[in-house]
């Protein structure tokens, strides 16, 4: 097999063409109001390209035309296998074009072009792939009613799903949430971060290139107070589907209040613990304590920011993970050796150091990090990783989410005082638990209140399993077949003969 080089990554970059225009209808469009926003690349501060800017009115012809063709039927009432033969060739696609996707989701996100080539592009191919499978799979029920009655109970589609996701994973979380909602015959907006609109874009061009009926698949590229609340007020919608921070998930309950009571599932922040225990496999869990805290920069809603070492080993464990550090220093994205990329932008470059600041003057001991950095070469924002010892959890470094290469690392006594930290949060979104006795494993992994807890691993899973939070960290569920509840209806139909 070919590698790519880092020169080679490049040359690409240079020739790339990034898409420009919203894509509404089935066709790229400009804002009626001509309105353009630089799309910046973190990595260098390079513009992209001017991306349409999509406001009110625009955000109003997409749901327009996500309306008419579903109450048409085109898609909503398309046979299940067709509906199938349409997404499955829409993966295959998006794997035509999976280096393509990759260097737009680098360049966009600044995240390493590895991480976009091995992880990002394949889960959404394999989110898309797997969930459309299953659709002419997916039985409705028939109830246990008194004879003379036959009660038929189908799930059936909301109508039009307004779905808005952050800019950390761009390509994977959108895929999260438009598989299920088209798989179940709803019509879609979608609103991507302005800061990261490209690959959302690109696969919406696929789609239709796939057989996806115009108006079914529509991206507005556009702000989120202004464009996003507009959308998530709008009567049109009829459900909406939110990754981001907790604060905005606030906003859309209420929003949904407010208008038409539209169904509302989140995926928010998180602070999730790692705890090791001193019996772990030392290697390993050294080894993921740093992909726990350090992957995308940290910027990662199942980051294992509070790493929770048991006492015995606490000063030599944070020592080795701090040695790891030298592996995780931030460079150029389009190297393919680089493990960390750039943060997204200046202020969050300088929340994460602000975060940090409050840290020292809690009494952290920053051991790693803790400054800005600027790798050779590189114009745009980087942050270095970063471990805190001596943290409680009573301090805010232990309680914000920091969404940066931010670690921090508490001491724990027993398997009590571990569950008893780790639950002791806003949040429950992940975690995971290192121990070489099964029954302190799983008596941990049981205790701790969290939608997904790793026991000897960290970031485990797949499509199979379901995704969400606890608590805070939100109330909807993507992946696996329970996504495709959050987008569909209970119909009874209740007949007596
Ligand atoms: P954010 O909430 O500011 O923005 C997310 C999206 O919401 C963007 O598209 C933005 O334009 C839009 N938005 C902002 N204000 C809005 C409003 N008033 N009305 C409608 N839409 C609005 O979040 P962020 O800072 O960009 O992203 C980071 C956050 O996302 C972190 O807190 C992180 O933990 C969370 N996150 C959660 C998950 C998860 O699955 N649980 C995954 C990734 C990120």
């Amino acid at each position: 097999m070919s590698v790519i080089t880092h020169q080679d990554w490049g040359a690409r970059a240079r020739e790339l063409a990034v898409p420009t225009q919203a894509w509404i209808n089935g066709r790229p469009v400009s804002a009626l109001s001509g309105t353009t926003r630089p799309c910046i690349n973190p990595a260098t501060g390079a513009v992209l390209a001017d991306i349409a800017e999509c406001q009110a009115e625009d955000g109003d012809v997409a749901v327009a035309n996500a309306h008419e063709v579903f109450e048409r039927g085109t898609w909503a009432n398309m046979a299940p296998r067709d509906r199938k033969r349409i997404l499955v060739r829409w993966a295959e696609l998006i794997e035509q074009h999976h280096h393509e996707l990759a260097l737009l989701e680098s360049l966009d996100v600044g995240k390493p072009i590895s991480d976009c080539v091995d992880i990002d592009v394949p889960s959404a191919i394999n989110t898309i792939r797997w969930t459309a499978e299953a659709i002419d799979k997916v039985y409705g029920e028939i109830a246990p009613t008194a004879p003379g009655t036959l009660a038929l109970i189908q799930r059936l589609p909301l109508g039009v799903v307004l779905a808005i996701v952050p800019w950390n994973f761009p390509l994977s979380t959108t895929a999260w949430k438009l598989a299920p909602s088209l798989a179940m015959g709803n019509s879609v907006v979608l609103k991507p971060d302005p800061k990261t609109p490209l690959t959302a874009l690109r696969i919406a061009e696929l789609a239709t290139e796939a057989g996806l009926p115009d108006g079914v698949l529509n991206v507005v590229p556009g702000d989120g107070p202004t464009l996003g609340k507009h959308l998530c007020l709008h009567p049109g919608i009829s459900g909406q589907t939110f990754t981001g921070s907790t604060a905005v998930g606030k906003l859309l309950m209420q929003y949904a209040g407010q208008s038409n009571l539209k169904r509302t599932f989140l995926e928010l922040g998180g602070k999730s613990a790692n705890i090791v225990f001193a019996d772990a496999d030392r290697e390993q869990a050294i080894t993921w304590a740093a992909i726990a805290g350090w992957y995308n920069s940290g910027q990662t809603c199942t980051a294992g920011s509070r790493l929770l070492v048991q006492e015995s080993i606490y000063d030599e464990f944070v020592e080795a993970v701090v040695r790891k550090a030298s592996d995780w220093q931030p460079g150029d994205p389009l190297n393919p050796a680089t493990r960390m990329g750039a943060v997204i932008d200046a202020a969050q470059q300088q929340r994460i150091h602000a975060w940090v600041e409050t840290g020292r003057s809690e009494g952290g001991k920053v051991l790693c990090g803790g400054e800005p950095i600027q790798p050779a070469a590189m114009a745009g924002h980087f942050y270095p990783p970063t471990l805190v010892r001596d943290v409680h959890n009573q301090m805010s470094i232990a309680r914000e989410e920091i969404f940066g290469p931010v670690m921090v690392a508490i001491p724990f006594a027993t398997a009590e005082e571990a569950v008893r930290i780790a639950n002791d949060s806003s949040y429950g979104l992940a975690g995971a638990v290192w121990s070489r006795d099964i029954n302190t494993a799983l008596r941990v992994a049981g205790g701790v209140r969290t939608g997904t807890m790793g026991v000897n691993n960290y970031f485990g899973g797949d499509i199979t399993v379901p995704f969400g939070g606890f608590r805070q960290s939100g109330n909807g569920r993507d992946k696996s077949m329970h996504a495709m509840n959050d987008y569909s209806e209970l119909k009874t139909t209740w007949i007596e003969y």
